[in-house]
């Protein structure tokens, strides 16, 4: 058999028949057993009725009655018998039949003779006089019926056998037709049978979800195609500001506008704007190496103590924060997490540059680092700068995205370093909290699972 569903089939068909042929034969037997009892019955009655009314001379006449005829006293000697001398059989209290008739009146039983196709049944009943009276008759049991008939029922069960074949390999085919001729791509319940209705919905719904998800990929493509539009867009006008101001100066000096004793303060705006230019094109840099180095920074990852760290940025930046009259300041507990050191190191200095360039003359900067008792390594940056509007708290993070376009430029900012902290903590499963209130200060804080 070629497929598991035709095998079942064909299982079932089989099981059904050989089950069905045993309860008939099942119940055809116990029907055939009835009516011999209830005929034994009837001819027990007879003949118990005639020896009542004509005494037991009557017994002499049913001689060669094809059933067999004892009586029996109450105590279970054999009185008379049809067929055997009863000086020669034995006591029969113990019978079945004789039991029930003592105690009830009347009784039956059955025995199966020398093998299970000859059986012998017996009814006894009780005469007025208290002996019992019992009618035996042989008769033939359904085994020797199915003997008899062997050959046609293995006919019919060879018969069934293949009929079974040919129903399961047909049902199969006809079961496995619309499952084959299914379009997957387009799936159509309507020529369908029930059972595989379910089936077919869930196959559609899935169809629909695979093209929900290709839909939400290229709104996401396309999101990300403008983004990286503006992006493009944002560097060439952020780099040609600089650019502009650079040969504007020396297409001046060069065309001898500028008088010697200013050549140096023109050389001066033109070494700003290159440097302007430079910290741009190295913000850029950082930013694209954190955006498309998640996997190629992984094996980069040590152990980095953020309290040391902490505590080198604020040397680095101490001639700095003097420059601004900012007290810059360091504490916190030791903890050490796994990350970049390099990638740590440029959030932490991108944060404390931040918030001394936001800052007034006379304020205050102050770097912490200490784990937190929910298991995070944690940094945070305070000061009492100028501080973030509510309303751009939530845009900060995107490139180029400054509050005052003009102050930032002042001060040397670029528009990515707080895009560089987003990414960088991003890269070390980290967490971003803001609290800021214009003009009193901004507190900035970093969580990085341990
Ligand atoms: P920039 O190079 O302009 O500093 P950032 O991405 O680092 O760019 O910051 C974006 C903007 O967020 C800044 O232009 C500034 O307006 C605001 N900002 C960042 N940090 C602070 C701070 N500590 N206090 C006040 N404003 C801040």
């Amino acid at each position: 058999m070629k497929t598991e569903l035709t095998k079942r089939i064909f299982m079932a068909c089989i099981t059904v028949f050989l089950l069905s042929f045993g309860l008939m034969f099942y119940v055809l037997n116990s029907y055939l057993m009835q009516r011999n009892i209830a005929e034994l019955k009837d001819r027990a009655a007879y003949l118990a009725a005639a020896v009542n009314a004509h005494g037991w001379d009557y017994l002499q006449s049913v001689r060669n009655e094809t059933a067999r005829i004892t009586v029996i006293s109450p105590e279970g000697t054999v009185i008379f018998d049809s067929r055997f001398d009863p000086a020669h059989m034995e006591n029969h209290s113990q019978r079945e039949e004789f039991q029930e008739a003592v105690a009830q009146g009347y009784g039956d039983s059955e025995r199966y003779s020398d093998s299970l196709f000859r059986k012998t049944v017996n009814y006894a009943v009780k005469l007025d006089d208290q002996n019992i009276i019992r009618i035996s008759m042989e008769q033939d049991t359904i085994f020797r019926l199915v003997r008899a008939m062997l050959y046609s029922m293995l006919m019919i069960v060879c018969f069934m056998i293949i009929l079974s074949v040919v129903l399961a390999s047909q049902s199969s085919r006809k079961i496995m037709q619309p499952i084959n001729q299914l379009d997957p791509e387009n799936p159509d319940d309507r020529n369908i049978y029930d059972e595989m209705k379910p089936f077919i919905r869930r196959l559609i719904a899935q169809n629909q979800q695979i093209q929900h998800q290709i839909q939400q990929l290229q709104t996401e493509h396309k999101k990300q195609d403008a983004m990286r539009r503006e992006f493009t867009a944002n560097v060439s006008h952020e780099l040609k500001t600089p650019l502009t101001s650079i040969s504007g100066f020396a297409e001046i000096i060069r065309d001898g506008y500028v008088q010697e004793q200013d050549i140096s303060r023109f050389a001066g705006n033109i070494y700003k704007e290159a440097q302007r230019l430079m910290n741009l094109v190295n913000d850029i840099l950082k930013l694209s190496r954190l955006e498309d180095g998640v996997t190629d920074m992984q094996e980069e990852r040590i152990s980095v103590n953020l309290l040391d760290l902490c505590h080198n940025i604020c040397d680095r930046m101490a001639l700095t924060a003097q420059q601004h009259q900012i007290t810059l300041t360091c504490e916190g507990k030791s903890v050490n997490m796994i990350g970049i050191p390099r990638t740590l190191e440029e959030i932490i200095f991108n944060l404390c540059d931040n918030a001394i360039k936001y800052n007034h003359p006379g304020g205050f900067v102050k770097l912490l680092a200490y784990p937190d008792p929910s298991g995070h390594a944690v940094i945070e940056v305070h000061d009492n700068g100028i501080g973030i509007p509510e309303a751009d708290q939530e845009r900060i993070f995107e490139r180029f995205y400054r509050v005052n376009k003009s102050h930032s430029k002042e001060v040397g900012g670029t528009g990515l370093g707080l895009s560089i902290v987003k990414h960088g903590t991003a890269l070390h499963h980290g967490e971003i909290h803001i609290s800021s209130t214009e003009g009193q200060g901004t507190t900035i804080q970093l969580l990085f699972p341990l």
